[in-house]
């Protein structure tokens, strides 16, 4: 785990500087929230960095109201998660502790900021890791699995979240903790269950409809046009994903079952260069991925390219499985064998 991101609990916090900030407040908006108003919710979208200049913002457990650990975002600090870099979803719910004011950043605008300000995005990222890290080792979550342990599709819907990095709480059956979220979520309480927010109880549950409340798996509008379409996302289709961002191109990367491909499911890789002790196939590719994201390359998953067809010298069509189309000027085939 610890090469996905750094030690929250133990890094020195670098502040952005007045020169970032200022650029901030350029970009961006002052918002003030009254204490207790809420900032966002489980599944709402991702949309804006929020940069705290007064006040303190605080995580809510969706399940009792109260907050959710110790750490609070108080002034100089940000609220943002890694989802924030690939248009998704947020997963918790976060509100003021006391009156706050904050600049508020559209994601659009933020993310081309920081493509031109390389060290105010390395301050960022390496933040936005290290909360990843930092909620995959506590589990703190608002995606909640019950009876993983009894139960075919709640465990598939753990398997997608563990190989895709995405953080989860699950609880078996008959615990004390799957009693307390049942009540809560007034569901019966020895049923497996995937619950997310407070709300949404998953019915049928499948990493598809999960993956769509996480803003993984997004909507195109019909014949939606990139640069590069890149089918598949294992290390070679990661890879194109970054170069391809880092040239400036519109690339949206799409995968069938997990960010890793093969790779993901290797405990260790030794013949990586640039990692001479070994990395786990799993947090190599993810660390590609968030190298992707911030260049601005977007992944949806999952989801299966049905039907590749040459339109003409320039422009390709893919077919989802789920019948949508995307055009493209290049198409990147990796798929693996
Ligand atoms: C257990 C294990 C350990 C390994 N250890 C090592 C090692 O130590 N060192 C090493 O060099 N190699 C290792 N390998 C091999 C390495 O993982 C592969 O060579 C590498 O993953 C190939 O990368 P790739 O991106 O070409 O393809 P893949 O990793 O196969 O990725 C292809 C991706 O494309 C997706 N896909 C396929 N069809 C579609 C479609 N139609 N639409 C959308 N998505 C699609 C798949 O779901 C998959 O995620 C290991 C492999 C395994 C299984």
């Amino acid at each position: 785990m610890e090469t996905i991101g750094r030690d929250l609990r133990e890094m020195q916090r670098v502040p952005l500087t007045e020169a970032h900030v200022a650029a901030l407040r350029e970009a961006g908006r002052e918002v003030r929230y009254a204490a207790g108003e809420a900032l966002v919710q489980p599944g709402d979208p991702a949309d804006r960095f929020v940069y705290v200049e007064d006040g303190e913002i605080e995580a809510v457990d969706v399940f009792t109201g109260d907050r959710l650990t110790n750490a609070t975002m108080g002034p100089t600090q940000f609220m943002a998660d890694i989802s924030f870099l690939s248009g998704g979803t947020w997963s918790m719910a976060m509100r003021a502790a006391r009156d706050t004011r904050v600049i508020e950043v559209p994601r659009e605008r933020m993310l081309a900021l920081m493509a031109r300000t390389p060290e105010m995005s390395d301050v960022i990222i390496t933040v936005l890791a290290a909360r990843r890290r930092r909620q995959l080792e506590s589990g703190n979550s608002s995606l909640v699995l019950v009876g993983e342990e009894a139960d075919r599709d709640v465990r598939r819907v753990g398997d997608f979240a563990c190989r895709n990095r995405l953080p989860y709480a699950s609880y078996p059956l008959g615990s004390a903790e799957a009693q307390a979220v049942a009540t809560s979520c007034e569901i019966v309480s020895d049923r497996p269950a995937v619950i997310f927010g407070r709300n949404i109880v998953v019915e049928d549950p499948t990493p598809d409809k999960v993956a769509k409340l996480l803003g993984l798996n997004r909507e195109f509008v019909d014949n939606e046009a990139v640069d590069v379409l890149i089918v598949g996302a294992g290390p070679a289709g990661v890879a194109a994903g970054v170069y391809a961002g880092a040239e400036g191109l519109n690339a949206l990367v799409v995968e069938d079952t997990a960010i890793g491909g093969q790779a993901g499911t290797s405990s260790r890789i030794e013949n990586y260069m640039g990692f001479p002790t070994g990395i786990s196939g799993a947090d190599l590719v993810w660390r590609g991925e968030v190298q992707a994201m911030k260049f601005g390359t977007r992944f949806a998953m999952p989801l299966r390219v049905e039907r590749l067809e040459q339109l003409d010298d320039a422009t390709f069509c893919a077919t989802f499985d789920n019948g949508q189309r995307v055009r493209s000027r290049a198409v990147v085939v990796a798929t693996g064998v």
